[in-house]
């Protein structure tokens, strides 16, 4: 039996904002509030679409640190080339995500690409954090480039399908690896579309409408751009209806059951935490980019 996971509420962005001069980002949490319904997620940008003119400067943003959490980078237009201070880079084109573990600390930058700046274009990406548990928060930074081949689809009737990042959907398991249970699915549905999704009793969960008009189980709309509805951690199904196409991100985590002490970029359990690791990244040992 199946019962529908319920929506606990719909949220727009609590803010619009740079990240550095190449991320023009609405935030859809936790500026607006939204935190204990969305566990084990901490934050979600979302840049764009918007237009970069040709450039012969590269806009991002340089180099800066992360702890404890992991940042999961999905791009839509445009394309961001990545380098870090464990020895990674690598170019994050539509359709590709970069899943970084930041763990025990990293330095990266997040840059558009080159020939992307010089040619110029519609930029839109996503950056989703999610939270390590305690007990592998300090563990060895890790780097996942998942290229848009490698990460399968299910079909949703209709021509609407669901490119399964992490976790499972009906059966198809997604490419990146994870250290709790997530699920992250890219869903585009075409109009017309009722669709249902299976997600895990006892995961906290969250719709992201991109752009659409979409009804979740029959009675709760979410339309524009740009919103979020959250999803009881009750029921294992959701219903999906559009009238017109709609991109989504659902995502779904097993909640971590632990205290969250953030500061910037640092996500730690207890405030002393969060000093060692400024004092790290000050005495350099999170290393520096090459
Ligand atoms: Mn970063």
């Amino acid at each position: 039996m199946s019962e529908v996971k319920k929506v606990l509420g719909v949220y727009g962005p609590g803010s619009n904002h740079w990240v550095g001069d190449g991320f023009p980002v609405r935030n859809m949490f936790p500026s607006n509030g939204l935190k204990d319904e969305i566990n084990p997620f901490l934050m979600l940008d979302y840049a764009g679409p918007s237009y970069f003119e040709p450039s012969k400067k590269s806009h991002g943003v340089g180099e800066h640190p992360h702890r404890g959490f992991e940042t999961v980078t999905i791009a839509y237009q445009g394309a961001v080339e990545h380098r870090d201070s464990a020895g990674n880079a690598g170019v994050i084109f539509p359709g590709d995500v970069q899943w970084m573990t930041a763990a025990s600390g990293v330095v990266h930058e997040e840059m558009h690409e080159k020939e992307f700046a010089r040619n110029g274009g519609t930029f839109e990406m996503i950056q989703l954090w999610v939270n390590l548990p305690k007990a592998v928060k300090m563990s060895k930074p890790r780097y996942q480039g998942i290229a848009k081949e490698q990460i399968p689809s299910v079909e949703l009737g209709n021509g609407s399908y669901a490119r399964v990042i992490a976790g499972e959907l009906h059966g198809t398991r997604g490419p990146a690896s994870t250290f709790t249970a997530v699920n992250l699915f890219d869903v585009r549905l075409t109009a017309g579309t009722k669709a249902e999704l299976q997600l895990p009793e006892g995961h906290n969960a969250g719709v992201f409408v991109l752009k659409g008009d979409v009804v979740l189980n029959g009675v709760d709309s979410v339309k524009g751009e740009a919103r979020i509805a959250t999803l009881s951690p009750d029921g294992d199904s959701l219903v999906l209806q559009v009238k017109e196409d709609a991109t989504l991100l659902v995502l779904s985590g097993e909640p971590i059951h632990e205290p969250v002490f953030s500061y910037g970029p640092f996500v730690m359990n207890t405030r002393d935490e969060i000093m060692q690791a400024v004092r790290d990244y000050n005495d350099g040992k999170m290393g520096h980019l090459a």
